[in-house]
């Protein structure tokens, strides 16, 4: 109940959104000194090809541990760090964060593996973050390849020539490039033709629905048939049971993340997952 309707139409806000407000504003300013504070931390969540079941590939996920909040949700926090431009710094330190782990990744003789990060509409605006990216990975002794930079649909669709310039300059300075929550947006095939875009990541609404929805089904097939037709692969998001992976895979579509194979680990459980699932 977020809103009451008074007796003379006035409307009043209820104690619950006031104390929402509230918490968002204390959360937005708390959020300046979480990379100060050592509050924030990654976490590393599988990816799997369908076919034989190993590791592909890593999706990097912001986690912000709070003394008074706890365990504070990225679908909270990302939001409000993107209000306030928190997201600029907090991206910059996942960026460099993503790129230790995986050069520690190499370090400990694992095969070497993808990782994704997530970056949002504000960062993706930021007209120094390709050169950054470079000069991270230069000094981290990563080659970009190893690097997958998610974009949501609308952030790719805010300003789509600008858009498509940066991700060319992503694409030549050697980084791999996937749509995250395919789907939900309003693409065009024109978009995807012109970004070189390396892998199509199917929104987990679909998936959550494959199992008993036949118009849920013929969607995905369409969107793994289009990512293959594009020279793209084709990845699903939240596969949580045995009857979503046996569909996506008689759907065709090339890899799966979700709960069924593993929920996001902390570093030192990954790599231990890496080891006993790796390519052999
Ligand atoms: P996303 O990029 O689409 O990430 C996938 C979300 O689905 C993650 O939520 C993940 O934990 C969750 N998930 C994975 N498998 C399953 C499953 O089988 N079932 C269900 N129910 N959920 C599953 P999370 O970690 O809470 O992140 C939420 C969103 O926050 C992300 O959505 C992304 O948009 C954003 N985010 C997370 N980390 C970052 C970051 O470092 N930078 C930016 N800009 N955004 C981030
Ligand atoms: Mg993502
Ligand atoms: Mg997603
Ligand atoms: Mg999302």
């Amino acid at each position: 109940r977020m809103k009451q309707e008074g007796r003379n139409g006035l409307r009043f806000f209820s104690p619950d959104l006031q104390a929402n407000t509230q918490r968002s504003l204390e959360l937005a300013a708390a959020l300046k000194g979480a990379i100060a504070a050592n509050e924030l931390f990654l976490v590393f969540q599988p990816q799997m090809a369908l076919r034989d079941g190993r590791l592909t590939g890593a999706e990097a996920l912001l986690r912000w541990q709070h003394p008074k909040w706890g365990a504070v949700s990225p679908a909270e926090f990302i939001p409000l760090a993107e209000q306030t431009g928190s997201i600029v710094p907090i991206g910059r330190w996942v960026q460099r964060q993503a790129l230790r782990t995986v050069r520690a990744w190499d370090e400990a003789g694992l095969p070497p593996i993808t990782l994704a990060i997530n970056v949002s509409a504000v960062q993706f605006a930021q007209t120094e973050l390709v050169d950054e990216l470079c000069t991270m990975a230069r000094d981290a002794g990563v080659p970009p390849e190893r690097i997958e930079i998610e974009l949501t649909e609308a952030v790719a669709l805010r300003d789509p020539v600008a858009a498509g310039k940066t991700l060319q300059r992503l694409h030549n300075a050697g980084f791999r490039l996937s749509i995250d929550d395919f789907g939900t947006g309003y693409s065009s095939l024109s978009y995807l033709r012109d970004f070189s875009v390396n892998k199509l990541k199917i929104d987990r609404s679909f998936v959550r629905d494959i199992a008993h929805d036949e118009m849920a089904r013929r969607l995905v097939r369409t969107m793994v048939d289009m990512a293959h037709a594009l020279g793209m692969t084709a990845i699903a998001e939240g596969v949580e049971t045995d009857e979503q992976r046996a569909h996506l895979q008689a759907c065709g579509c090339d890899e799966i993340q979700g709960f069924l194979y593993s929920r996001p680990l902390e570093a030192d459980a990954f790599v231990a997952f890496a080891r006993a699932n790796a390519r052999p």
